[in-house]
């Protein structure tokens, strides 16, 4: 089963309201690949999602950044998977390094919310990666084993899962990990997920590359076959994101 390209832009902590809508609107005049080529997800802060969904194209979707962990109630601050389901929003981006490390998620919790998240009917972007201290130490393919493993024992359908490789030394640092390091790391996953789940799921999930990623390095990245698109930050908030996408084809 040939495997969508994917792009997802992590716009993070950023943007004003008029920022948003300017960014929609470079979006939305944007000849892109079309949807049966390349799925595109953009993630703004979860104020702005409501504003977004009112004007992004309808061929683009929406992830939120983060969810709760389960059902919602008395959690001061939280936002629900439930309240993304009601606002029709369909993607979350869970267990990026970012709140990992800055928030303390555990692997385990983070695994936990993606089994939440999923079980409820969203679509789940879960984020791996190491840090430099990790893969200097020899050990990145077991930390984001061990990442994924977090999430494998938590669920059992894999269909509405991306995948996201995200060396934490990559992001935002202007280090992009060159084409033959995400493609090793890429190609690990892949067979971690094979030996570990099936071999149905190692073929068909989507495992993309975030990290530094522009308009400039995409396309050579994207040639990598264990490569199925991008998380992209920074660059996402700017009018290359469009030559991200187009690294599609
Ligand atoms: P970056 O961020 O593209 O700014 O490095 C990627 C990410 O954190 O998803």
């Amino acid at each position: 089963m040939a495997r969508k390209f994917f792009v997802g832009g992590n716009w993070k902590c950023n943007g004003t309201t008029e920022e948003v809508k300017k960014i929609v609107a470079t979006l939305n005049e944007a000849e892109v690949p079309s949807e049966d080529v390349v799925e595109v997800v953009v993630s703004p802060p979860f104020v702005f999602l409501p504003v977004v969904k009112n004007l992004l194209r309808p061929d683009f979707q929406i992830a939120a950044q983060n969810c709760w962990v389960r059902k919602g109630g008395a959690f001061t601050g939280e936002v629900s998977a439930e309240m993304l389901l009601n606002l029709g929003i369909p993607w979350v981006i869970l267990g990026h390094s970012e709140r990992r490390l800055i928030l303390n998620e555990s692997n385990e919790f983070v695994g936990d919310k993606v089994a939440y998240a999923l079980s409820l009917g969203l679509k789940v972007i879960a984020c791996v990666g190491e840090t430099l201290e990790q893969r200097e130490s020899g050990s990145t393919v077991a930390v984001v084993a061990a990442q994924t493993k977090a999430i494998a024992e938590r669920i059992s359908n894999w269909s509405n899962v991306v995948v996201a490789y995200e060396p934490v030394w990559a992001i935002g640092t202007g280090k992009v990990a060159t084409p033959a390091q995400a493609q090793e790391v890429h190609f690990e996953l892949r067979k971690w997920l094979k030996d570990n789940v099936s071999a149905e799921v190692a073929t068909s999930t989507r495992i993309i590359y975030g990290g530094s990623v522009n308009g400039a390095n995409c396309k050579e990245l994207a040639a990598q076959p264990d490569v199925d698109g991008f998380l992209v930050g920074g660059a996402s908030l700017k009018p290359e994101f469009i030559d991200i996408i187009k690294s599609a084809t």
